[in-house]
């Protein structure tokens, strides 16, 4: 078992735990939202199939709009129409035009448009108070050219992508499985909100900051409550957890007797580290239960989110091979001091903010006990070790609030 190490070092051995297949599965469209890309996916049609037109107005010959002004309008005989989705038969001829509505194919003939703002309909025909142009035609292809791969394995699905693989013409998607997520609490102290509070407990607040911490990493969360410190009863949990990508425990990972998680690991699994120089989040501990990686999260509420965050996040974007990073750094400038630690890299919780530029201000109390710190800040404030930040300073930040994706992100079809 290695022991204190850098945050870099513990980092690069939780990400070679990232090993198993998560393997593939083909979602409709609908319920695809916030997956990840398993394939790279070409375009199955050319949009626009054809040259078409961005606006409302009349397709006609360029040539014969020239000089079209209020005083001096031109006026060509109107021989149709093609709303979009039905295209004109026929063919403009001289002085001939066409209304067209936005997205309808350019007639044959016409190769420019002229906005209906700058023209008066009279009967059967049309006057143009400005010239026609082919600014407004948009050429067949000019979004997406059949054959061409826009989307690839490894990209989450955003709005914006889900809404590029319909228009692709991808009706279903082959995605990576969620990854499953075992989340067990324990402590003795430790009591579900709703049960009293007994003189010494503590509600469970870390199953569920983690329950929305892997949601928004995009794994699927699986509650295994909470357990006594005692050896048997960890064990009995987990023996019936089921299939699961990555165990979450959370506290009993630290120095004292009741630190059950740790001797659970050592003596029935395998603990690749112990306790990583950072603040919060010192005691972490990664083991191995048979092929199951285990992040043994320390119990602190702030200490098991942040540990999570710098860890299980870029564990879980791994096995579901996505390519976006799972956190930026930004530089802000402090606005409040942020204090660092010896020898040990620091994670203070800010909010950070744009104003004339980015900054960042302590969120307060910074006490890992101080759930509040997660819940109203925005960016953990990263400080090296040895080092505190003073007001003015540049310090690097990395948000934090990233809400992925919504909770049961899978649509449903109505009607
Ligand atoms: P531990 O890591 O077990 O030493 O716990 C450190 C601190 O975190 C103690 O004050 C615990 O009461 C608290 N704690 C442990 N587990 C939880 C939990 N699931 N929810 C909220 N606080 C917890
Ligand atoms: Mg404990």
């Amino acid at each position: 078992m290695r022991t204190n190490l850098s945050v870099e070092e513990a980092l690069a051995l939780v990400l070679a735990e990232a090993k198993g297949e998560l393997g593939v599965e083909e979602l409709p469209l609908w319920e695809a939202y916030g997956r990840v890309l398993a394939e790279d996916l070409a375009s199955l049609v050319d949009h626009p199939d054809q040259d078409d037109t961005a606006i409302d107005g009349y397709a006609c010959r360029e040539g014969d709009t020239l000089g079209a002004s209020p005083e001096t309008p031109v006026r060509l005989r109107v021989i149709g129409e093609a709303p979009a989705g039905r295209p004109f038969a026929g063919r403009v001829g001289e002085k001939e035009a066409v209304a067209v509505y936005t997205g309808a194919p350019i007639p044959q003939g016409a190769n420019a448009v002229v906005r209906v703002e700058d023209t008066r309909r009279e009967g059967e025909y049309v006057l143009l108070f400005a010239p026609a142009s082919p600014k407004d035609i948009r050429p067949k292809g000019d979004d997406l050219r059949r054959g061409e791969v826009y989307l690839s394995r490894g990209d989450l699905l955003t709005p914006g992508r889900l809404g590029l693989a319909a228009a692709m013409g991808y009706p279903r998607l082959k995605v990576f499985r969620r990854p499953r997520v075992g989340i067990l609490s324990t402590g003795d102290e430790v009591v579900e909100p709703g049960e009293a509070l007994p003189f010494g407990g503590v509600y469970n607040s870390n199953a569920y900051s983690l329950l929305g911490l892997v949601l928004e990493a995009g794994g699927e969360p699986v509650l295994l409550g909470k357990v006594p410190d005692r050896p048997e009863e960890v064990l009995a949990r987990l023996e019936r957890a089921g299939p699961l990508d990555l165990l979450l425990t959370s506290g009993g990972v630290s120095m004292g007797a009741y630190d059950v998680v740790r001797r659970v690991l050592e003596e029935r699994g395998e603990v690749v580290f112990w306790k990583v120089k950072q603040q919060p989040g010192g005691p972490l501990l990664l083991a191995r239960l048979g092929e199951l990686p285990v992040l043994g999260l320390p119990g602190n509420p702030v200490s098991s989110m942040v540990t999570f965050f710098l860890y299980g996040r870029p564990f879980l974007f791994r096995l579901q091979e996505r390519t976006d990073p799972p956190y930026r750094p930004l530089k802000a400038k402090a606005l409040t001091p942020f204090k660092g630690a010896k020898g040990k890299k620091v994670f203070r919780r800010g909010v950070l903010a744009f104003e004339e530029g980015l900054v960042v201000r302590t969120t307060g109390n910074q006490s890992s006990g101080v759930l509040r710190s997660m819940a109203f800040g925005n960016a953990l404030v990263v400080l090296p070790p040895d080092q505190d930040a003073q007001a003015g300073a540049e310090v690097e930040a990395d948000l934090t609030a990233i809400p992925h994706r919504a909770p049961g992100s899978a649509g449903r079809r109505g009607g």
